[in-house]
């Protein structure tokens, strides 16, 4: 690993407090107060949001914890326009101006179109939303612009070959897990980037928690060599070249504190280092039944309201631990939702899956473990 710049945390705004776990929209606004207050204290600045985390609440809570509390100038926002609602040209001035208008600030920092893969690349394509992004940024709208990327690398080089005189950065799944996996392929897709010079603001450095919820025999490598679980990893991904933001959606100030205090003083990883987390690697990946980051972009697409990655989640989990309490609450779900079963094959899912799972065929292996 060589490094070139220093990198900073980014507070990540999809995985904020809630007042009510079951439901996103109840953002906890005192605590997440607090985990600004924090972190702006820390000397970061950087935030990064979408038209859709929360149910589409994000950008509100940060209008009112943030925007409203401190000087423009003294932080960053980063947005991202939801490809998904976009028909035509018309649409990207339209959602930004929501966009805009729910975070009460006047431009961006960053303007990303939000989740290119093989399915959103056309619909971006088709309304001009790469070429929107650069008028945007000549307008003042934005002062950087890019997107977040979810496919694999040989896409990625060709929008990059497309486009890349106009994209200041490319928002990409990084971690130590995922560099050398066949679906996400961090590593190529990294190389590209730093390729056409591009910078990086990095997302899933732990993967969803992934990286944290390891099996204790795992764990207790990590304490034997006085590593951190989180800090290494997100300490890997700021070691890469052209990463400027590695990004954490944080969820209490415990969190936020153990971040700030691995990215704070940061020295970039050795080969030792590296070493060891390529070992770890090997043993998280036999451990990890389903590599869901639960992102829970799949959950709002399925017509028969199955919640998706809490089910691989307590699939992973029986993997692991083999305990009763799992099957208990997989009948709960299941009755509070829809069990698995209850999957009709439809692979609209798929579609949004930013880990490339095959998520009905997954299912199955849900059903035959707990139904
Ligand atoms: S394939 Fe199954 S899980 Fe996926 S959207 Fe369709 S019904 Fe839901
Ligand atoms: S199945 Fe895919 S889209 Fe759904 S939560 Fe997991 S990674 Fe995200």
């Amino acid at each position: 690993m060589a490094k070139n710049r220093k990198t900073q945390l980014g507070f990540g705004a999809m995985r904020l407090p809630q007042t009510d776990k079951n439901n996103p929209t109840t953002i906890n606004m005192d605590e997440f107060t607090q985990m600004i207050d924090y972190y702006m204290n820390q000397g970061f600045n950087y935030f990064d949001t979408s038209y859709a985390y929360h149910n589409e609440k994000s950008e509100n809570a940060i209008k009112e914890a943030l925007v409203k509390r401190y000087p423009r100038e003294s932080y960053q926002i980063a947005d991202k326009i939801p490809t998904w609602l976009l028909q035509k040209e018309e649409d990207n001035q339209r959602l930004v101006n929501i966009m805009l208008k729910r975070l009460g600030i006047e431009y961006f920092d960053v303007l990303l179109i939000h989740n290119i893969n093989k399915s959103f690349i056309k619909i971006a394509e088709k309304a001009k939303t790469f070429q929107y992004l650069t008028k945007a940024k000549e307008k003042g709208i934005a002062k950087k612009i890019g997107f977040s990327y979810h496919d694999k690398a040989d896409l990625l080089e060709e929008i990059l070959e497309k486009y890349h005189e106009n994209i200041d950065i490319v928002q990409l799944q990084l971690n130590y897990l995922d560099w050398e996996d066949q679906r996400v392929q961090s590593k190529k897709c990294h190389e590209i980037c730093v390729k056409y010079g591009i910078d990086i603001t990095v997302m899933e450095p732990v993967k969803g928690g992934t990286l944290v919820n390891i099996p204790e025999k795992i764990k207790k490598q990590f304490n034997s060599n006085n590593k951190n679980l989180a800090g290494e990893a997100l300490k890997s991904a700021a070691s890469q070249d052209n990463v400027i933001t590695v990004l954490s959606g944080m969820s209490n100030l415990q969190q936020m504190k153990e971040n700030c205090e691995a990215l704070k003083n940061f020295t970039t990883l050795n080969e030792k280092d590296t070493l060891f987390l390529n070992h770890m690697a090997n043993e998280i990946r036999k451990s990890v039944a389903i590599p869901c980051s639960y992102c829970n972009y799949c959950v709002k697409e399925c017509p028969q309201n199955i919640p998706i990655p809490e089910y691989f989640n307590l699939y992973n989990t029986e993997k692991m631990y083999h305990l009763n309490a799992n099957l208990a609450l997989y009948g709960t779900t299941a009755s509070s939702h829809a069990p698995a079963s209850n999957c009709i094959e439809c692979g609209n899912c798929n579609k949004y899956c930013t880990q490339q799972l095959n998520i009905p065929e997954l299912l199955k292996k849900v059903v035959e473990m707990f139904e």
